[in-house]
């Protein structure tokens, strides 16, 4: 579950497991104690009021849940076993929007005395918002086989899926019309994380990087991601022309008129209506 603002917290601590992770195969032989610290970000209104579980996460439940994937699975890092139990946990329980997952290994083969070492993890849901356009062959099965590739993703949940509208290409370029609509997502993947996913579904519905703005089977581009601002060699978030394409506002309207853009401080409603 995304949430904005859901920061109560349901802990855990020093829950003690005796496991197989490591690097040196005497640690995957014989195994060792291992401790996990967990904290779940939630909201706790709804069970509170009702005083009912059915409302809350079960630290009972996810103790055991937690013991049971630590001695079913073997990673050599603790790394990787700290951000796939993070994984395991936020699909297993709908309710934690966050979590902070800390991994301890009191007996690390270090020859020197030491207290502990330990690898903790945040992770979370986030909420994105993706804009989909396509102008060549089956426009409407190009966009179709794009949602449900991201349906079938294990870390995607496509949670809306606005109306596809007909638009005029942009850009200049000479092209046939465009059908484009917006998507809201929620995902466990980082910003470039889901890039890479968006074009490896648009790779795979033969889009071909030609011409600038030119005619493609599917586009696929991130708009926002929660309120991030951020900028890299292959990204820029928020998109940096979503405020003068009226392909993007209109559709991105009709599912998400009051997110705000973080740059501007104005709605997707009050940008469109000012172009
Ligand atoms: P456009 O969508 O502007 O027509 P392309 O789909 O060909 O152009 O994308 C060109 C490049 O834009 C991609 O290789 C990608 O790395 C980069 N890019 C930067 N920001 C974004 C974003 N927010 N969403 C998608 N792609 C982006
Ligand atoms: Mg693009």
């Amino acid at each position: 579950m995304y949430s904005e603002w859901a920061k109560d917290e349901i802990r855990i601590d020093r829950l003690e497991i005796f496991a197989h992770h490591g690097v040196f195969p005497e640690e995957t032989r014989d195994g060792q104690i291992f401790y996990v610290n967990a904290t779940f970000y939630t909201d706790v209104h709804k069970a509170c009021e009702e005083d009912n579980l059915a409302y809350s996460i079960d630290y009972g439940d996810a103790c055991f849940f937690i013991t049971e994937w630590m001695q079913n699975n073997t990673c050599r890092l603790l790394e990787a076993a700290a951000e796939k139990l993070a994984r395991a946990l936020l699909l297993k329980y709908d309710l934690i929007c966050e979590l902070d997952l800390e991994i301890l290994k009191p007996h690390a083969p270090i020859k020197l005395p030491f207290g502990c070492v330990s690898v903790k993890v945040h992770r979370g849901w986030h909420r994105s918002y993706i804009g989909v356009g396509s102008n060549m062959g089956d426009r409407e099965r190009y966009i179709k086989g794009a949602v449900e590739a991201l349906e079938a993703h294990p870390l995607i949940k496509v949670k809306r899926v606005s109306e596809l509208i007909v638009t005029k290409p942009y850009g200049g370029v000479e092209q046939e019309d465009f059908l484009n609509g917006v998507l809201e997502l929620e995902t466990l993947l980082n910003p470039e994380e889901l890039l890479e996913t968006l074009q490896k579904i648009e790779s795979a519905a033969g889009r071909k990087r030609e011409i600038h703005w030119g005619p493609r089977t599917l586009d696929l581009d991130i708009l926002f991601f929660d309120a991030l601002c951020y900028r890299s060699e292959t990204l820029v978030i928020p998109h940096p022309d979503l405020q003068n394409r009226r392909f993007v506002l209109e559709p991105l309207a009709a599912i998400a008129p009051y997110m705000c853009h973080p740059l501007m401080g104005k709605t997707v409603a009050g940008l469109l209506k000012e172009l």
